[in-house]
């Protein structure tokens, strides 16, 4: 499905959802894509070979996983990922992926990307390609396709690199993986940060765009601040959430996953990953603050 955001812009939706993503299209003086997350509906019409530019909002694969598809082009990420993009193992680990033997013992972590759709198609060039030279953005660097002009902002939490676009003559905003969908916000990685996330979304939430698209949503939101507040809220009301049931039930990490604070449902091993990594994000930060303590590997609330 695709819809016009301006003359020269163009929003494809993904109609398979994660773990592809949405994509614009920039029909200018220079050709560009923003993400390749492309689904099954494949390019719609865009020859890859004219695309001069790729531009991944950030390094997680269902944003990715098509750059193999636009030989022609520059890739261009935010400077703390460009190595990242070009190395699948690196990917695996900033993923987090090294503590899922921990946290998911006696499941293996393939047949958990098969279930998941992580797994590439062979008919799509890998996109882990160490030799292709992958340029850095830098936070409030303009990219200027000739009419269209985009500034890049650094808005990191959800990943070390995070950036959303802001095209001001069309006071629109993609907003990446400020994803605002219900599963959000998503920062369980190494170097994710709910502290940082919020400040992120706060970020956004100043520049006031009159229309906004996430990577992961289906239509464009008119007045997103709205949305934006209640999406940062939620991850306060997670961390009140772990909060009070810790001081109700001390548990190990395995069985706070089981009270399913931060996901209603866990339809896929991963999930039940990602709720491990995100109640340990929360975790971190109570214990800082003085509010759980750790003992024999059971977290109390205090
Ligand atoms: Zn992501
Ligand atoms: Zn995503």
């Amino acid at each position: 499905m695709r819809e016009k955001i301006s003359d020269k812009i163009t929003l494809m939706l993904t109609e398979q959802g994660f773990t592809y993503c949405n994509w614009l299209f920039i029909d200018d003086d220079v050709r560009a894509v923003f993400e390749t997350g492309i689904d099954e509906n494949g390019l719609q019409g865009v020859a890859p070979e004219t695309v001069e530019l790729v531009i991944n909002s950030h390094h997680h694969v269902d944003h990715m996983r098509g750059n193999g598809l636009f030989s022609n082009a520059q890739i261009m990420i935010h400077e703390l990922e460009t190595e990242i993009i070009k190395d699948e193992q690196k990917s695996r680990l900033c993923n987090s992926l090294d503590q899922w033997i921990e946290l998911m013992p006696g499941l293996d972590t393939a047949s958990a990307n098969r279930e998941l759709g992580l797994e590439l198609s062979p008919a799509c060039p890998s996109p882990f390609n160490s030799e292709r030279t992958v340029l850095p953005l830098k936070d409030g660097q303009i990219l200027d396709f000739g009419t269209v002009k985009a500034e890049v902002l650094h808005t990191p939490g959800h990943s070390a690199g995070h950036c959303c676009f802001w095209f001001p003559e069309e006071d629109f905003l993609f907003s990446s993986d400020i994803c605002l969908t219900k599963a959000g916000p998503w920062y369980g990685e190494h170097l994710s940060d709910p502290a940082e996330m919020m400040r992120s979304i706060d970020r956004i939430i100043d520049l006031k765009p009159s229309r906004m698209v996430s990577s992961h949503i289906h239509e464009v939101i008119e007045d997103p601040i709205p949305c934006l507040l209640e999406f940062k809220q939620r991850i306060e009301k997670r961390e009140e959430r772990i909060y009070r049931y810790l001081v109700q039930s001390p548990s190990d990490i395995h069985a706070l996953a089981e009270a399913k604070l931060i996901y209603r449902a866990h339809p896929t091993s991963f999930v039940v990953f990602w709720e491990k990594l995100m109640l340990l994000k929360h975790i971190e930060r109570l214990e800082e603050q003085g509010r759980v303590k750790r003992s024999d590997g059971i977290y109390y609330g205090i």
